[in-house]
């Protein structure tokens, strides 16, 4: 039996995305799953209306409480406490980290010192790093990298510390494809590439980052992982596009 994937990270009261999203998908792969909230949010799908973060002793409890975990899939982390509280008590397994900084409704989900304490405390504890375009942006610009390029900027997480960074191509504004790229230190990125369906949809930053998740704690490779969790948001895309055209009664 595998072990479950522990996952770290928000309650969203709407259900698009957060624990929800990853418990979900946890249960799509035959996964099981145990969770760390670090925040409460009350949302709906155009706006977040509230926000308490979790007291980082009671984060720490959860993880331990947790045992044995086959991955670690982090999203939402609030502030700098819980981001330390997180830091210092890793389960010694694979960790996805999936930089939640703000919302689609344009909410910030980490304050300055949280996002600050992630790139210095969090990022060397990661294996895989899942930032869309504007994360990686902001990320590079928080950390200091003033390059434009993206492969600059992937560079500049690699010296924090962070070992794989897969690029979400989703934002690009051009393209029938939405690309991602995977890049590991030292060599040219591998693209991922799925057509670009357009249908309103929240929570995809966490299915995929948790899907990853699922399938390294059953055993596939980093790139099968990523295969896979793609054809898996790929999947609700196309059940979301075919339900957004049926008339409406
Ligand atoms: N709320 C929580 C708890 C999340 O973890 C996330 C994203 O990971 C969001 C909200 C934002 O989701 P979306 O960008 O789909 O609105």
């Amino acid at each position: 039996m595998t072990a479950p994937v522990l996952f770290i990270g928000g309650m969203d009261s709407s259900g698009g995305a957060g624990l929800l999203r990853d418990c979900a998908t946890a249960a799509e792969f035959g996964v099981l799953a145990r969770v760390a909230v670090t925040a409460i949010t009350a949302q709906t799908d155009r706006a977040v209306t509230a926000v308490q973060p979790v007291a980082p002793g009671v984060v720490s409890a959860q993880i331990l409480a947790a045992g044995q975990i086959a991955a670690v899939k982090i999203g939402m982390l609030c502030t700098a406490p819980v981001v330390q509280a997180v830091a210092a008590c890793l389960p010694n397994a694979p960790c996805i980290l999936d930089p939640v900084l703000r919302s689609s409704s344009g909410h910030d989900l980490i304050d300055a010192a949280g996002a600050d304490a992630l790139l210095h405390q969090l990022l060397p504890n990661v294996d895989l790093l899942t930032p869309n375009l504007p994360e990686l942006a902001l990320l590079a610009r928080l950390s200091g990298c003033a390059a434009r390029h993206e492969a600059a900027r992937v560079e500049g997480l690699f010296r924090l510390g962070c070992r794989a960074v897969l690029v979400k191509g989703g934002h690009a504004a051009f393209g029938k494809v939405c690309e991602d790229r995977l890049y590991l230190p030292g060599a040219p990125p591998t693209p991922f590439r799925a057509p670009r369906l357009k249908a309103a949809l929240r929570g995809t930053g966490c299915q995929l980052a948790s899907a990853i998740a699922a399938q390294i704690a059953l055993g596939r490779s980093l790139e099968a992982a990523i295969g896979g969790a793609k054809q898996a948001v790929q999947r609700r895309f196309r059940a979301a596009v075919d339900q957004e055209s049926l008339p409406s009664i």
